[in-house]
């Protein structure tokens, strides 16, 4: 593991009194063989902070961040590399929540140890030494790709509820599997996720549906989104969701009920949808409740997600965005939309077609995991080459003329969008040719009718 270190680490351990271990993350994925170039280094030590910081600012680390409550410190070397201290130390907990209610500082390996979740995140390694140290057995989980609770399973995840999200999560990112008592203790304990702030469970979840970035992480969208719902958090944090699970769907469209669907949507889209493709149908479990039929599904769930995505605290334009391709994913799925209807939804969502035709794919091959071309992309795309060579503008920046060329024209300030929204219409559907004295006529004529 030496070799993975940098200098600035290594002469760091060599200028402290009691021993730095690596331990958590780095160190079980240098054990799997997945270790990533720039990972997150965690260390833990005998010593306290105020030693630890002492001997970092000796060797030119730079500190970022120090909580002497549980006697962390946030450093960085001159490479750059990021470190988080943390003394060894042993916590209570009121059940669920997260943060202890009490810290005791140890020289104990094996306590510092158990006062972690997973047997696979409390193999240490000893930085000046050169050695391993594998205080409950790690190592062997390791290598048999296992996630084991460091004490008996309802008691760690009765602990602290966001120990079930790091489940799935690290599940997803390493490829690691629960065994049987770890997941009868999650299983359990499910409940206690709602003690934590939405914050973190989106971050979590956003990890879980991008763990396909990790080199453990093949298929890890799925597998995890498959242990939230096997453990029972995701009708917890998504009971909009959960309610598709079981949700039969017409056999001759689909092969799964709705939440299967949606999870192999997940599995089958590239990273930048997917938490459209995890939500596209949430709108069915609410309109067959309501209305006997999925029928306005895509409505429903357009405002169901942004729901859901505000309660996560998710990012604006994420929630924005999901909200519109969910809105669009069914858009013309019976190919029965006119062409100029087909134009005009190009050129109004432009900027997101690549994303909706990804989208609608992903929603397509999910259905009966049929990896073909969808048919809607098919025609949509077609339809978009044949604009483009008549050379149609898809963007209001393509078109040959702007904003002061309508207020020119006597155009209200306040309509400006409006005419060249129409202008841009009219060239899409061939009403119009993109072309400035053309189109200039085209105001001219729009601004007497404003004076009427
Ligand atoms: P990664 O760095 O890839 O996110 P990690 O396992 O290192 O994974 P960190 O959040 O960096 O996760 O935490 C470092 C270590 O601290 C963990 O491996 C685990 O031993 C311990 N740990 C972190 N969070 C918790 C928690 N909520 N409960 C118990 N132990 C935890
Ligand atoms: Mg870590």
């Amino acid at each position: 593991m030496r070799e993975k270190l940098t200098k600035d680490l290594i002469l760091l351990a060599d200028a402290c009194q009691e021993p730095l271990y690596l331990v958590g993350g780095s160190v079980r994925d240098y054990l799997s063989g997945t270790l990533s170039p720039a990972p997150d280094w965690d260390i833990a030590s005998p010593m306290c902070e105020d030693d630890f910081l002492a001997a970092a600012k000796r060797c030119g680390f730079e500190v970022r961040a120090v909580y002497p409550a549980t006697g962390t410190v946030k450093c960085k070397d001159t490479t750059g590399a990021e470190y988080e201290f943390t003394r060894f130390r042993s916590d209570t907990y009121v059940r669920g929540m997260h943060v202890p209610a009490g810290t005791e500082f140890t020289k104990d390996i094996k306590k510092d140890a158990v006062r972690r979740d997973f047997c696979a995140n409390a193999v240490y390694y000893d930085v000046k030494a050169g050695k391993f140290v594998d205080p409950l057995g790690g190592i062997g989980d390791i290598k048999t790709k296992t996630l084991r609770t460091v004490a008996p399973a309802k008691k760690v995840f009765g602990e602290d509820g966001l120990r079930l999200m790091r489940l799935a999560r690290i599940a997803a990112e390493t490829g690691f599997a629960p065994d049987e008592e770890c997941l009868a203790g999650a299983k359990e304990n499910c409940a206690l996720i709602r003690d934590i702030v939405p914050e973190r469970i989106f971050q979590e979840l956003f990890r879980i549906l991008h763990s396909d970035g990790k080199a453990g992480g093949k298929d890890g969208p799925y597998r995890g989104l498959a242990l939230l719902r096997e453990t029972g958090v995701l009708k917890e944090i998504a009971p909009e969701l959960a309610l598709g699970d079981g949700m039969d769907q017409r056999k001759d469209f689909h092969k799964y009920d709705v939440l299967e669907h949606s999870l192999r949507c997940v599995r089958y889209s590239a990273p930048d949808i997917r938490f459209a493709a995890l939500l596209h149908d949430v709108g069915k479990p609410f309109c067959l409740l309501r209305d006997g039929n999925f029928h306005a599904h895509s409505e429903e769930g357009a405002w169901l997600a942004s729901e859901m995505l505000t309660r996560w605290k998710a990012p604006k334009k994420l929630i924005e965005e999901t909200g519109e391709l969910v809105l669009l994913h069914m858009c013309d799925f019976d190919l029965k939309m006119r062409e100029s209807k087909v134009r005009k939804e190009l050129v109004k969502h432009y900027p997101l077609l690549e994303k909706l035709f990804a989208l609608k794919q992903a929603d397509f091959s999910a259905c009966r995991d049929d990896f073909s071309p969808a048919p809607t992309v098919v025609k949509w795309k077609e339809i978009l080459e044949k604009m483009k060579k008549e050379g149609a503008p898809l963007t209001l920046a393509e078109l040959a003329v702007n904003g002061k060329d309508a207020l020119e024209a006597h155009i209200p300030p306040k309509e400006v969008g409006n005419v060249l929204h129409l202008l841009l219409f009219d060239c899409a559907l061939g009403m119009a040719k993109n072309e400035r004295g053309v189109l200039l006529r085209r105001l001219a004529n729009l601004s007497e009718k404003y004076k009427q």
